[in-house]
């Protein structure tokens, strides 16, 4: 039986600890702080002569969006197409992150996007990173996006050329070279942070952040070889976050003595990854397979009402206990608050299994209360691992946990915590990625569109989009995110096949008519905005939860921030009203000249 208001008490304590007045502010950034260590330590820079040509679609970002969005170009016939990336290849937060353990929280087969494109059969439900990038550069094979790409290569400045009636492109390799299409598709954890601990310039061991792992340094690969050289090495990981739940796995079998540092419990349920067998794929992949199984999760993710669960996974049940505890409650009973406490009910539950798990795996009593995570499932990424708990019954792991408090300081030989000491070799950074900063800052640019006007200004009082996809004053831009559109966060690349169908749905009509520009009528832009702002809203946004970057780190959220939203009815709803806009020929809203 679930004590409501002791339960509720405890979350809050908990959430009182960690709050920090300076929210974002506690972490650095590396460009500025450590730029040494936001170097590609996988693929060498090799020099080349500026690029001064014209495309017809250059696409900022060669991760899953500026690859579905190219492909989708592609299969219209749209093949002059040029991805602009700052790693050494495609594959976007697949290429960075590399650390030891990296695999997909989705199913393999909804989340790896352009799987009957390329033909590739997943192997495990949960595919390990490799084999991801592995899928990113098939479709870059397949649609024959490596042509004209411009790896290692950053974008300084967009700007619309009113005469012209091109994007002229300048990059940081002294490009300039002009576009009549141009996409952003920078992802939203794309810059990596580190925490703004004293002392933390100071360390004389190794440190390095987890998207660039440094295989050089602990040896093994991302493949999963051991990493020999940490045989006799002291490793402390900073965070216990969705990364360092995957890699310290890999770090407890691999290091002489491993200290978990531990700030805020992740809450960690079950994986139960297996293989998949090819029959029983076979079976499925019968013509437009994906789509039905993509379709199938949104349904049955968030308030959809799939009939049946296809992927059954960690994502699916959370949703399916909140929508039938809602659905047992008599129609009567069908208001805002009692299905709220419904919601919550069925969170309880799952949490007090979530933290009832961790006492069930991890043998020493202490160590296993302090793994448990107290607050609502959602208020933090939920995480799902058959190894990490079991982790810390190896001998040589040690949890620090911090009591909410963080790393008191690093001095040259290791860190503090709680007046307590720790030598090590190396310290890892697990601690994550810039969310919260402004968008300009992460990408690297601020497009430039009509008279001279920044995104950033017409954005100034909050986003403002047509489907989430294109702006007013900025003609031929194309928005790859899920803002202001699905808005599904749980499969992303999702987001991207759908976003990709229509870019390429414009761009053929644009061509087959001989349009140069297009952007939305203002006024349809407005409506859209409009009608998303009639729906919920954040659902997830619960002023109890522990500090994160999914509530901007405890802090009062940017006013804004409230146009960050979906569409009222869901992901489903969305894409089938995205295949109907796009298919009648109208695009209704949108301005052509
Ligand atoms: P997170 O932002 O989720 O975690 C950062 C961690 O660092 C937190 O545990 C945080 O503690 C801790 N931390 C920060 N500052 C300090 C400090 N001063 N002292 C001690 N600890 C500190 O980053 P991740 O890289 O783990 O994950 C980011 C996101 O990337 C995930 O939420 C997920 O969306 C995505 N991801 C997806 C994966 C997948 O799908 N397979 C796998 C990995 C990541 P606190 O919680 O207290 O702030």
């Amino acid at each position: 039986m679930i004590d409501r208001d002791a339960l509720l008490e405890k979350y809050r304590a908990e959430r009182d600890k960690r709050l920090r007045p300076e929210g974002n502010a506690q972490y650095v950034r590396l460009a500025t702080h450590f730029p040494q260590m936001l170097g590609d330590p996988y693929t060498p820079r090799v020099e080349r002569e500026p690029v001064t040509d014209h495309v017809r679609f250059a696409m900022v970002g060669g991760g899953f969006a500026g690859l579905c969005t190219g492909a989708r170009l592609a299969q219209a016939g749209i093949t002059d197409f040029r991805i602009i990336e700052a790693g050494g290849d495609v594959g976007g937060t697949w290429y960075w992150n590399r650390y030891p353990g990296a695999q997909c929280d989705t199913a393999s087969i909804i989340y790896m996007p352009l799987l009957e494109e390329t033909g590739h059969i997943p192997t495990e439900k949960y595919a390990h990173a490799p084999e991801i990038q592995g899928q990113a550069k098939a479709i870059a094979r397949t649609f024959n996006l490596y042509e004209k790409a411009l790896f290692h290569t950053e974008v300084s400045r967009c700007t619309w050329d009113e005469d012209a009636f091109v994007w002229v492109i300048e990059t940081d390799r002294g490009d300039r070279f002009t576009a009549d299409f141009v996409g952003i598709g920078t992802g939203p954890l794309n810059v990596p942070k580190l925490p703004g601990i004293a002392g933390i310039d100071t360390f004389k061991g190794h440190q390095f952040h987890t998207s660039r792992w440094d295989y050089g340094y602990t040896g093994g690969s991302a493949d999963g070889a051991p990493m020999d050289r940490l045989a006799n090495k002291r490793v402390a990981i900073i965070g216990t976050g969705a990364t360092a739940v995957q890699c310290v796995p890999h770090l407890a079998r691999d290091a002489q003595a491993l200290f978990v540092v531990q700030r805020t419990p992740s809450s960690v349920d079950v994986r139960a990854n297996e293989p998949i067998d090819p029959d029983w794929f076979k079976s499925i992949a019968t013509p437009g397979w994906q789509t039905r199984w993509l379709e199938n999760f949104a349904g049955n993710v968030g308030m959809g009402g799939a009939a049946e669960d296809w992927v059954q996974d960690g994502w699916t049940d959370l949703s399916k206990r909140i929508r039938s505890r809602i659905m047992a409650l008599p129609p009567s009973d069908w208001t805002p608050d009692k299905m709220a406490a419904a919601w919550e009910m069925a969170d309880h539950e799952k949490m007090s299994e979530i933290r009832n798990r961790a006492v069930d795996v991890v043998e020493d009593r202490a160590t296993a209360e302090k793994l448990q995570a107290w607050y609502r499932q959602l208020c933090k990424r939920p995480c799902f691992h058959d190894a990490y708990l079991q982790a810390f019954n190896r001998p040589g792991v040690t949890l620090v946990d911090t009591d909410g408090q963080g790393v008191e300081r690093i001095d040259e030989t290791g860190l503090w915590v709680n007046g307590q000491h720790y030598a090590v070799d190396c310290i890892i950074h697990s601690t994550g990625f810039e969310v919260g900063t402004p968008t300009e800052e992460r990408a690297g640019f601020d497009p430039v569109g009509r008279g001279g006007q920044k995104l950033s200004e017409a954005w100034a009082d909050g986003m403002c989009t047509l489907h989430g996809l294109n702006s007013a004053g900025f003609p031929n831009l194309f928005l790859v995110q899920f803002a202001q559109a699905a808005n599904f966060i749980v499969n992303v690349p999702h987001n991207w096949m759908e976003t990709g169908t229509t870019i390429a749905a414009i761009v053929r009509h644009m061509t087959d008519h001989g349009l140069k520009t297009t952007e939305p009528d203002p006024k349809a832009q407005e409506d859209w905005v409009n009608l998303l702002l009639s729906g919920p809203g954040m659902m997830i946004n619960n002023p109890d939860c522990t500090p994160g970057y999914y509530n901007n780190e405890g802090q009062p959220m940017d006013p804004r921030a409230k146009y960050a939203v979906g569409y009222p009815a869901g992901p489903n709803a969305f894409f089938r009203y995205m295949d109907g806009w796009r298919s009648n020929g109208a695009f209704k809203g949108l301005l052509f000249a």
